[in-house]
């Protein structure tokens, strides 16, 4: 059985081997739709860690991919280049703010913090400056990579606390449909910031944040007036602005990016998960060319040096240009509004505490949720709270069975948990 192979050879991501339950093998997955080996089918309401974009196992997703692995498979870049590397910037310039033009590729979203981070810190260290203070959100996630655990927030990371660089945490004033409290939390925010800022702000390399939701503290969500403010105020005071976009990317929230919504743009941009539509690792920093000129000059050592052996595998590349001509297409926005407008109408219907939306993902409170989860299960629906939220977050081609999906889960809900 693969369950007592997995046990003897596999060592899980964040799982307690000695008392976690038994993984489900799952033998393929078409569309929203898993299958198990006993083709138990499951909808995937977590779209495979926020990844993928336009269901399982697209056809042109995985006819790219077949053709670029007969044609080029792998090569290394420096020295070389190639044309799915090239075209994948040149389609994602199109879309990003016209100031984010230089693209640095990595493998995962924790490298492409790791990259933001050690750009930031560079960029004024070229100019002869030492700021070595990173400024980030109470509850922000940024990876698992010293860099990026130094700027995030998890209790997964409490071990490696003594390693850590110095990052100034402002609390995140998370909301949702209805709180009357959003205003205050917002004032208390930006009060703290300031207080930061004008203590620490010489020392400040970079203000990082996810914009808009917050995904691993628990889909936690602010206002992009909010955002749009400590920003400014960052700004005021000669900070960069890193957006990790990594799990907000590529019609995630509704926009293209969650900064199109924000309308103030960053110094650098992370972009991984959604970026092959679910297919193969692959992460972009996206930086100015304000950035990128910091780092020209005649002596080798204010180059960035560092890179990926992957570094902009061809196959990889290929995947997401495939994935964003899926994308662009008007069925694929309109799935991505159809899935907002069900999340809005069935929220106010099950109508529980902190009911929140921002584009095709929906959280709510629901206590104990994780004792919901065999229930979920049973009715074939692949769901994984985040503490006490439930959060919903499909590929945009499920909108079409959305509510029947709300149908399930308000039913089980409505139960209670055992
Ligand atoms: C998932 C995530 C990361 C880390 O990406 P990995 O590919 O898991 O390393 C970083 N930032 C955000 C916002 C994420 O959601």
């Amino acid at each position: 059985m693969l369950q007592e192979r997995d046990k003897k050879v596999i060592w899980h991501p964040f799982t307690q081997g000695k008392s976690s339950l038994p993984p489900i093998p799952i033998k393929r997955a078409v569309g929203s739709y898993i299958y198990d080996e006993n083709e138990k089918q499951y909808i995937d309401l977590v779209s495979s860690w926020w990844t993928n974009l336009h269901g399982h196992s697209h056809p042109e997703i995985a006819a790219a991919i077949s053709k670029q692995a007969n044609e080029l498979a792998h090569i290394m870049f420096a020295e070389c280049t190639h044309e799915p590397a090239v075209k994948l910037c040149e389609l994602l310039k199109s879309v990003l703010p016209g100031s984010l033009s230089r693209f640095f590729f990595s493998d995962n979203g924790s490298t492409s913090v790791e990259v933001a981070v050690k750009i930031a810190y560079q960029f004024w260290s070229n100019q002869g400056q030492d700021k070595r203070l990173f400024l980030s959100f109470q509850g922000g996630y940024h990876g698992d990579t010293f860099g990026a655990m130094s700027v995030g927030f998890s209790s997964f990371h409490e071990t490696f606390r003594p390693f850590f660089f110095n990052t100034l945490n402002i609390p995140f004033p998370e909301t949702w449909i209805g709180d009357t409290m959003r205003e205050e939390k917002e004032a208390k925010a930006l009060a703290a910031l300031k207080i930061s800022l004008e203590v620490n702000g010489q020392n400040i390399a970079a203000f990082i944040l996810e914009p808009l939701v917050q995904g691993a503290s628990g889909m936690r969500m602010c206002s992009p007036e909010f955002v749009k403010k400590a920003i400014e105020m960052a700004r005021s005071y000669n900070i960069l602005i890193i957006y990790d976009e990594v799990m907000t990317g590529f019609g995630r929230t509704g926009s293209m990016f969650a900064m199109d919504q924000i309308g103030i743009f960053p110094d650098l941009v992370c972009l991984s998960k959604g970026l092959t539509g679910g297919c193969l690792p692959l992460a972009l920093t996206v930086a100015t060319e304000k950035i990128y000129e910091a780092f020209l000059s005649d002596d080798y050592k204010t180059a960035f040096l560092h890179g990926h052996t992957y570094y902009a595998n061809p196959i990889a590349c290929s995947a997401s240009i495939a994935s964003f001509d899926i994308l662009m297409r008007p069925s694929t926005q309109d799935n991505i509004k159809r899935i907002q407008q069900i999340h809005e109408r069935r929220l106010s219907e099950i109508n529980l505490p902190k009911s929140r939306v921002c584009g095709t993902i929906a959280a709510f409170h629901l206590e104990s949720a994780s004792k919901y989860k065999a229930k979920f299960l049973e009715a074939g629906l692949l769901l994984r709270p985040l503490g006490d939220s439930l959060y919903i977050l499909p590929p945009y081609s499920t909108a079409e069975i959305m509510d029947e999906v709300y149908d399930k889960l308000h039913d089980i809900i409505m139960s209670s948990p055992n």
